[in-house]
């Protein structure tokens, strides 16, 4: 089976139906996980909750699925987005805002953990550092984990001691061989708004015959998106970040 991992999407459709398009070229999708952060930032939220509804994704809530709700507050967020929060909740049916509520913060499926964030603080810790993921590990009880929210496409693997762990950033076709003994957490980059300086779309493949996790990056019309967010009147930043890529 195929499993496409997707995270931060963030209401990005050009983005997501690039990635649906290139990972159906290219074997086949049999099911998506969502790491969180459909949400936020980009122009059309209620599209992007639609199709991955319709692909019956195995989905946990980011912080800007909690925003968009009102279930977290927007204190906390850098002004652009908390404006995009806040035009997002009144573009949201109140049935859409029941379903992300109702969304779970961690889920354990298979070999695998998803969390947006860290399992420390599920919807806003960044895994960013060696030390995050080696908290992140040590309260992970699969061998394996999926997280978003940095949107840099990384993987942290625990070493053999148990008391350290490797992390480091990865590009478009690196792949991890998955071993039950060798404990690791990946990062699949962000769909809709990367930030790692190439603005290409970010997704991974879990083939679980194969037993691996491969990492890819694909073009979309980053214009199209940027000009319906022009039109809703969005933060120009979060227009001008996607064609960096930061
Ligand atoms: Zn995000």
């Amino acid at each position: 089976m195929r499993i496409l991992v997707v995270s931060d999407i963030h209401a990005n459709v050009a983005a997501l139906e690039a990635v649906l398009r290139h990972a159906d070229a290219h074997g086949g999708v049999h099911r998506v996980w969502c790491i969180g952060d459909t949400v936020g930032y980009g122009p059309q939220p209620s599209t992007v909750i639609a199709r991955l509804r319709e692909l019956d994704t195995l989905w946990v809530a980011g912080n800007h699925e909690r925003a968009a709700t009102g279930a977290m507050s927007t204190a906390d967020f850098n002004p652009d987005a908390a404006a995009a929060a806040e035009w997002t909740g009144a573009h949201l049916s109140d049935e859409e805002k029941a379903f992300l509520d109702a969304l779970p913060e961690v889920i354990e499926c298979d070999d695998f953990t998803l969390v947006h964030g860290s399992l420390r603080d599920p919807t806003w810790e960044y895994l960013y550092t060696p030390e995050v993921a080696l908290a992140h590990l040590d309260l992970q009880t699969t061998p394996f984990g999926l997280v978003g929210h940095t949107h840099v496409p990384a993987v942290a693997i625990l070493t053999e001691s148990g008391r350290d762990c490797e992390f480091f950033r990865i590009p478009h076709g690196h792949q991890e061989h998955l071993d039950p003994a060798r404990k690791l957490v990946f990062n699949a980059g962000s769909v809709g708004q990367p930030r790692d300086g190439n603005p290409l779309s970010s997704y991974a493949m879990y083939d679980t015959d194969e037993r691996t996790l491969t990492l890819n990056r694909v073009e979309y019309e980053i214009k199209k998106t940027q000009e319906l967010m022009a039109a809703e009147g969005l933060p120009v930043w979060l227009i001008q970040r996607l064609s960096a890529g930061r």
